[in-house]
């Protein structure tokens, strides 16, 4: 059995070898954390761009989307609070010279403490056997005791020292604990020093005195820089949403784990803008709406958890994670988060406009409240990559490596295959091919074996193959091969259509939400 790790090493060079994900300007070494989509990675992405979309606008009526630009007025970012503390602390090991994030290595060392606890836990639970009391053992256990104290006592600390953004106590802390770098094993490490996360650029020419700008670290503030554009100009009515998907980018300190963490990448956005009061209320409807859409793709609900944050942000009151089970742990996917008026109040206080709704129900103006749910399309792509992915072993000593996406995502829905080069089965193949591809991203293919060809879509994931023999010259059928369950129907062709738009249309998706 491989382990996780090798599990997701096979996942990313699978990714690059049937065209999903390439490292960007590969011919010069690449470029570190940014990445190009192949020619099937960019099927997927607007597939799960498309679900999204959807789901959020045409199944909302009190929802539209927009398109902002990347670049905005600098004084954006002022307002935002991304100038003065879109932060992270970073830290130096002297030995290895690796740059590390002082609150991720202090978050690893409470799931240490976490895996710990849990080790003896299970440990117990086989000695124990059926009669086995978990809170029990939990509260009386002593060394399970001593675990919890201490990490109870970390996070604590943890959690101080990141609320008063008080740097030496970080540095004290990874020190008091003994972290170490994995690199060079020594706890030989500098003082912690805040890094703002916003690349800049500059617009116009220096003779004009060009303008420091930022490339947009979140979609989020296109949509509340436009609320009165939109709420007007659509004549929204409080509650209603607004839609974004686009480009974010962040100088992140530590990208690893390829399309997790880029610093460029894609979010889907939308703020919901409701009245003060029942955000709450918002903040828990979003919360079970946008989990019900991951959980409706079947990539197995017990891979999705949430996940409330211990740190608010000063302007949040509410706030979560959707965490979905990758090969290295659960992790964050989507965030759902209830901002209050803080951006808006903002906007309102620096551009000198009066930022309102007015209600006519309660007849009376206030600056909305805004539940935002926010996720990356990147780190969706990997989800679904990750869970599909399946390396099989077949009768007769064969294996195969087959992606088992679902329909609706999947970048090729069929592939037609005429059986062989000749006898006026690549002609019958072609005819096949102009009654699907009006609907469906269809492929052609009539290179190698069928077993080959078989084995080619099984790769990237597409449900059908569709395989023209002599036979079909006669009696109009083809055989149908399924990519997981690898039987074979003999299809009509009249019955293609339909058959293929039952497992791939979003529609019987977006009725589940
Ligand atoms: P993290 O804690 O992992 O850095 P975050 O909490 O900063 O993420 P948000 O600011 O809430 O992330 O952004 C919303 C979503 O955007 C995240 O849930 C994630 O899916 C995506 N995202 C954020 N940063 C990146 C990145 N560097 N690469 C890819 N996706 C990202």
């Amino acid at each position: 059995m491989a382990t996780q790790e090798e599990t997701f090493k096979s996942i990313v060079s699978h990714c690059k070898e049937y065209g999903f994900v390439f490292p960007s300007s590969e011919i010069y070494d690449g470029l570190a954390a940014v990445y190009d989509y192949g020619q099937n990675g960019v099927e997927l992405k607007n597939n799960i761009k498309q679900y999204w979309w959807a789901a959020m606008t045409k199944l909302h009526e009190n929802i539209v989307g927009i398109d902002a630009a990347i670049f905005m007025h600098p004084t954006t970012w002022k307002a935002s609070g991304h100038v003065d503390a879109f932060n992270d602390p970073l830290i130096d090991n002297r030995d290895s010279k690796k740059r590390y994030r002082a609150d991720v290595l202090i978050e690893d060392q409470i799931a240490k403490y976490d895996e710990k606890i849990d080790k003896e836990v299970q440990k117990a639970r086989k000695r124990f056997g059926e009669s086995f009391d978990e809170a029990l053992y939990r509260q009386t256990n002593p060394r399970v005791v001593e675990h919890q104290q201490k990490r109870d006592a970390l996070h604590e600390r943890y959690q101080k020292a990141m609320n008063a953004n008080d740097l030496d106590e970080l540095k004290q802390i990874i020190l008091d604990e003994g972290i170490v770098c994995p690199i060079s094993g020594t706890r030989n490490w500098t003082d912690v020093r805040q890094f703002n996360l916003m690349f800049s650029t500059e617009m116009g020419s220096t003779a004009e005195g060009a303008m420091k700008i930022y490339l947009r670290p979140e979609t989020a503030q296109g949509i509340f820089v436009n609320f009165l554009n939109v709420q007007k100009t659509g004549r929204m009515k409080v509650p209603f949403g607004i839609a974004q998907i686009g480009k974010a980018f962040r100088n992140e300190i530590v990208a690893r784990q390829f399309v997790f963490r880029m610093r460029e990448f894609e979010q889907m956005e939308m703020q919901f803008f409701v009245r003060p009061g029942t955000e709450l209320e918002w903040f828990e409807h979003w919360k079970q709406f946008r989990l019900r859409w991951h959980k409706a793709l079947g990539l197995g609900d017990e891979k999705y958890r949430f996940h409330d944050h211990d740190k608010l942000a000063h302007y949040a009151n509410a706030a979560t994670d959707i965490e979905f089970l990758m090969p290295f742990g659960f992790k964050e996917v989507e965030g759902i988060h209830s901002r209050t008026n803080f951006d808006l109040s903002q906007h309102a206080k620096y551009s000198g406009k009066k930022i309102e709704y007015f209600d006519p129900e309660l007849n009376e103006s206030y600056t909305p409240y805004v539940i935002e749910t926010s996720i990356g399309v990147d780190r969706m792509f990997l989800s679904v990559m990750c869970s599909a992915y399946k390396e099989e072993q077949l009768e007769g000593g064969d294996s195969r490596v087959v992606l088992s996406l679902p329909p609706v995502l999947a970048p090729v829905k069929a592939c037609v295959m005429p059986l062989v080069k000749k006898d006026g089965l690549p002609e019958k193949a072609r005819e096949v091919m102009d009654l699907l591809r009006f609907d469906f991203n269809i492929q052609y293919d009539e290179k190698d074996s069928i077993g080959k060809r078989y084995r080619r879509q099984d790769a990237i994931g597409t449900p059908f193959c569709i395989t023209i023999d002599h036979d079909t010259l006669n009696d109009e059928c083809v055989t149908v091969r399924y990519r997981d369950t690898m039987k074979q129907d003999r299809v009509k062709i009249s019955e293609l259509h339909e058959l293929i738009r039952s497992q791939v249309d979003m529609t019987d998706l977006l009725r589940k939400l």
